[in-house]
């Protein structure tokens, strides 16, 4: 499967409290190619996760377009949204734990995660090996969770987000939490994925020794995207 495309505009998110409202995106523009490798950078509170959420289908706008491959997610309802979760979109959220089953091999998470993905729209899922192979833990299948490294166990949430070959892969902080060599992993493991299967990817990063890491960054201030830029160009931006 290819990657799907994304595009985003006048997207608009406001988290309705009781009392105040907060405008978490007002009027983001955006456009991602199939098969892009996107960091998107911004300082906490700017709304990355927002945006995040809203292309995993886990949030839906407040007003504007925003497409994913052909789901027009300002139209679908909650069973479309649904199946679009289960069958094209893989997100790993902040903290690599959080997507896992702490007591369940890396192998039978990856079968868990499919699990899910077959009963609501899909027979024709990776096996679970090769999904593991493509995240660099062929030989971790059986290994406890707690004695995976912690670059280990975050490839392993990308594997486990991997487990119905999504179009479209999105990471929330996927390397915050690690050191330099579990960085490197991670950022290897994602390079590879899209490499190999082609999936889009769209990763999530207050860091931008990470976005540089990435073919293209797009940055995120205040609920809006601002310049946009190849390798480095937006370091000016950001500083
Ligand atoms: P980032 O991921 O860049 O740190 P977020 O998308 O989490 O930013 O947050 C953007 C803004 O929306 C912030 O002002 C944050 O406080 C607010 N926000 C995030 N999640 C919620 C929520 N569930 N309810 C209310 N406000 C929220
Ligand atoms: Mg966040």
């Amino acid at each position: 499967m290819s990657g799907l495309d994304v595009s985003a505009h006048g997207l608009v998110h406001i988290y309705r409290l009781e009392g105040n409202d907060v405008v978490a995106l007002s009027g983001v523009d955006l456009d991602i190619a199939s098969g892009e490798v996107v960091g998107l950078l911004g300082p906490s509170g700017s709304g990355k996760s927002t945006l995040l959420n809203l292309l995993a289908g886990l949030l839906r706008p407040s007003a504007g377009r925003l497409r994913v491959g052909e789901h027009d997610l300002t139209r679908l309802d909650e069973k479309g949204l649904a199946r679009m979760r289960a069958s094209d979109v893989g997100i790993v959220v902040q903290g690599a734990m959080r997507n896992l089953l702490p007591y369940a091999s890396p192998i039978d998470n990856v079968r868990f995660a499919q699990r899910g993905a077959r009963a609501i729209s899909r027979a024709d899922l990776p096996d679970p090996h090769e999904v593991l192979g493509l995240v660099g833990l062929a030989d971790e299948a059986k290994t406890p969770l707690e004695r995976l490294t912690p670059g280990q166990r975050q490839r392993l949430a990308v594997g486990v987000a991997l487990g119905c070959r999504p179009g479209l892969l999105l990471l929330d902080e996927p390397t915050s939490q690690l050191d330099h060599a579990g960085r490197d992993e991670v950022l290897a493991a994602v390079d590879d994925v899209n490499r190999l299967i082609g999936t889009t990817v769209v990763a999530v990063t207050h860091d931008p020794e990470v976005a540089a890491r990435l073919p293209r960054t797009v940055t995120i201030r205040d609920g809006r995207v601002g310049a946009e830029g190849r390798r480095g160009e937006d370091f000016a931006v950001i500083a």
